[in-house]
């Protein structure tokens, strides 16, 4: 009840500072009685906090968590009025999940795997090396049992989770010296963080961890050998075009990495049916909006890429991609190992996983390779 009191009070704070619909939300509004109307309407605005781990605005994520807090705040005409908090103007960016946990903020737009010191299995909801595409990994979640286990890992840190976003396939990285063999990792110093970093160490590299704003300087004074960042829109943005030779593909540590949207359990059951209608529905409505625009504007940044700055690209071997599975493959397997609920999930993933090698190998894959094949159109 504490909470709720605060939330109300937090709401005619935020909407007295906000727009003309949220105070025009506020009111009490009466209306001519009349037989078949109540004689007064309560209309109530809720201000709900949302932190994100991304910069303001940052392209694709911070815009999609934008995105997806204005949709909320629409669809509920203002009754649920949606504030972002980028990285670090509320809590740093990797407390998100702590803060909306514990209540002290509402919601978050973030990566889950940002999340895998709570459990390892919140790998699974965002990607894992050589494991779902963002079809694949929709599939799951509605179809194949996953969303009701993150629900279950959820429940145990008081948070709902939703998928809301998703970046498409990542690129392979940025390297100053070709990779012709699996023994050219060996000592390489590149800047891949997760479970991507961990396989890539199985078979010698040195992987490390930094954040984004690092990465550039790293790579340019040769203290890192190559890097991993999302696409080539973001890339682009980067600039590490200007900094390295090499831009490697596909990225098999990231095959289509999943945003989510975490709320605080309790304020979750207390909405209302139609508020929690409205908070599913904008997160599956980013969650391919967003995924649209990656896929858009990835498109056009490889080009300018190509065309503009000469970028030189480079298909990691088949060789090379079979040594890094089977790395990843050992890695996946001691991740399952780690407690039953991380083992749960691996099962689940890993038999959907299966299934889904069959039917995209002769569909999506087939089509896209044919389609690539020399013929007039
Ligand atoms: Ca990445």
């Amino acid at each position: 009840m504490e909470r709720r009191n605060f939330l109300r009070g937090a709401a005619t704070v935020g909407a007295l500072g906000a727009t003309a619909v949220v105070v025009a939300g506020c009111e009490e509004k009466t209306e001519e009685a009349s037989p078949a109307a109540p004689a007064v309407v309560t209309k109530k605005s809720q201000e709900l906090k949302m932190v994100t781990t991304w910069p303001k605005n940052f392209p694709g994520l911070g815009t999609g968590a934008q995105r997806l807090a204005d949709r909320i705040t629409t669809a509920t005409d203002g009754e649920l009025t949606v504030k972002l908090f980028a990285a670090g103007e509320m809590v740093p960016p990797f407390e998100s999940f702590d803060a909306v946990s514990n209540g002290t903020a509402d919601m978050y737009h973030g990566a889950d795997y940002y999340w895998q010191g709570k459990s390892k299995a919140y790998n699974f909801f965002t990607a894992v090396p050589f494991g779902l595409t963002a079809n694949e990994n929709d599939a799951w979640l509605h179809w194949g049992g996953g969303q009701e286990l993150w629900d279950e890992l959820g429940k145990g840190f008081g948070v709902k989770h939703f998928a809301a976003g998703n970046t498409g396939v990542q690129m392979g990285g940025w390297f100053n010296k070709e990779i012709n063999s699996p023994e050219d990792y060996k000592g390489l110093k590149i800047r891949m963080p997760g479970l991507g970093g961990e396989t890539l160490r199985r078979i010698g590299a040195a992987a490390v961890t930094l954040p984004g704003g690092e990465i550039f300087p790293s790579l340019q004074s040769g203290a890192i050998d190559a890097t991993e960042w999302v696409g080539p829109w973001n890339d682009l943005a980067f600039g590490f075009y200007k900094i390295a030779k090499y831009y490697y593909w596909p990225g098999f540590h990231e095959p289509g990495s999943t945003l989510s949207c975490g709320v605080n359990l309790k304020l979750w059951e207390d909405l209302s049916r139609a508020h929690q209608a409205a908070v599913a529905s904008a997160c599956a409505a980013e969650n391919n909006i967003m995924f649209a625009e990656f896929n858009a504007r990835n498109g056009d940044a490889l080009n300018t890429l190509l065309t503009e700055h000469n970028v030189q690209m480079r298909r990691f071997s088949d060789d090379i991609m079979i040594a890094i599975g089977n790395a990843a493959g050992e890695v996946m397997a001691e991740i399952g190992e780690t407690d039953a609920i991380t083992r749960k999930i691996y099962e689940s993933f890993r038999k959907f996983r299966a299934n889904s090698l069959g039917w995209t190998s002769i569909s999506e894959t087939a089509y896209t390779y044919m389609r690539g094949l020399e013929y007039t159109y």
